[in-house]
């Protein structure tokens, strides 16, 4: 653990340190001048995330060491024995598509990690003056019944009973997160007020403190799977989602909820364009030659021609977002694979 200089900009907890969005959000932070305690689950993963870290920046940097999330209390101690944090980013949760036990593995650490770190910051955090949480596109998309156009007026329609649904476990675990969140700060009237991301399908470059490619992000996948040639005998379906972001845009999406005074009370959309599984390959096959045997030559496009639209507006006006396009996206994924010499 590391003490860090009080930094003028302010300073600001960001939970899930060593997952693959938190890592880019500590960077922006960091960019910006804010001094970041980042939480790990060990000291091994603690170091790697201060360690990675460009040299200049490590000494606004630090970890505190929080376990399981789902625990009761689980925050306490750091706001009881760090001091006077000024913004929390909440964005540890689990992010699986195969779990054994839904409410264990899925639910509890979403829900009660998030009602958790709010009632901590209540009881022990009066310094805090906004809580920015990565909620998802999962607690706004209904795949059961698409919306023409989707915003942050739309809710997944998902209730407890869907976590036993293997394919909407996740899902679920998203909108009843986020929902908890905004019926805290309803109820509860803390001092500190609350925005929430929203984003969908995120790529791009691959954290540094990753430690192989198996520990990879899942939403960065589909990209690390053809570039190892698991798809070569035929794209995977696209499905259930066709939209994506860049995960450069997303921490940035964070770092402007923190900055910006007008976005708190709010939900932000964030999605930077559509995609499929071919359009992907094509990005791979046009700017990798040397992987274009990776990748299967023929491949149908199933991007539908009915696929819902997504309005973003919101994002781009309050938040000044700019987004980065798939192309680019994908081709800075795959060369964050390419530039950490692992064997594909
Ligand atoms: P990662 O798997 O890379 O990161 C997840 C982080 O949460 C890790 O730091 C992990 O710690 C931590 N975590 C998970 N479960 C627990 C737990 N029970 N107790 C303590 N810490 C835990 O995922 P992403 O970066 O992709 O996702 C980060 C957030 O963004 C999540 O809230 C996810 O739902 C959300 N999101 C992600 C999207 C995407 O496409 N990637 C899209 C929309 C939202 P450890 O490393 O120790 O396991």
């Amino acid at each position: 653990m590391g003490s860090c200089i009080k930094s003028s900009k302010g300073k600001v907890l960001v939970t899930g340190g060593s997952g693959f969005i938190a890592s880019h959000i500590i960077d922006v932070f960091l960019d910006d001048g804010f001094e970041v305690v980042a939480t790990a689950r060990s000291d091994e993963k603690g170091r790697s995330i201060v360690n990675s870290a460009p040299i200049s920046q490590q000494k606004n940097l630090s970890y505190v060491l929080v376990g399981d999330i789902s625990e009761d209390g689980a925050f306490d101690s750091i706001f009881k024995t760090e001091s006077a944090f000024d913004y929390v980013v909440h964005t540890a949760s689990p992010y699986t598509l195969k779990v054994q036990d839904p409410i264990k593995d899925l639910l509890d650490p979403a829900i009660k990690g998030t009602t958790g770190i709010l009632k901590s910051i209540k009881a022990y955090a009066p310094t805090v003056k906004r809580v920015v949480i990565t909620s998802s596109s999962a607690a706004i998309i209904n795949t059961l019944k698409h919306a023409k156009v989707y915003d942050e007026t739309h809710w997944a329609p998902w209730t407890l009973e869907d976590i036993h649904i293997p394919k909407r476990a996740y899902e679920t675990s998203k909108v009843l997160s986020e929902k908890a969140a905004w019926n805290f700060v309803k109820t509860e009237q803390p001092n500190f007020d609350l925005a929430t991301i929203n984003c969908t399908f995120t790529f791009g470059p691959v954290q540094r403190s990753l430690p192989s490619l198996d520990a990879m992000n899942t939403s960065n996948h589909r990209i690390r799977d053809m570039v190892q040639g698991k798809m070569k005998g035929g794209l995977l379906p696209t499905l259930p989602v066709f939209t994506f972001v860049d995960v450069r845009d997303v921490a940035q999406a964070h770092l402007k909820a923190v900055t910006v005074p007008e976005a708190g009370g709010n939900r932000f959309y964030v999605v930077g364009g559509h995609f499929s599984n071919k359009r992907i390959a094509d990005v791979i096959r046009n700017s990798y030659p040397e992987l274009a045997g990776q990748i299967p030559e023929d491949s149908h496009d199933d991007f539908p021609t009915d696929v819902y639209e997504f309005d973003n507006s919101k994002s781009k006006r309050i938040l000044g977002l700019d987004y980065i396009g798939l192309e680019k996206s994908v081709k800075d994924t795959v060369q964050s694979i390419l530039d950490r010499s692992w064997r594909l």
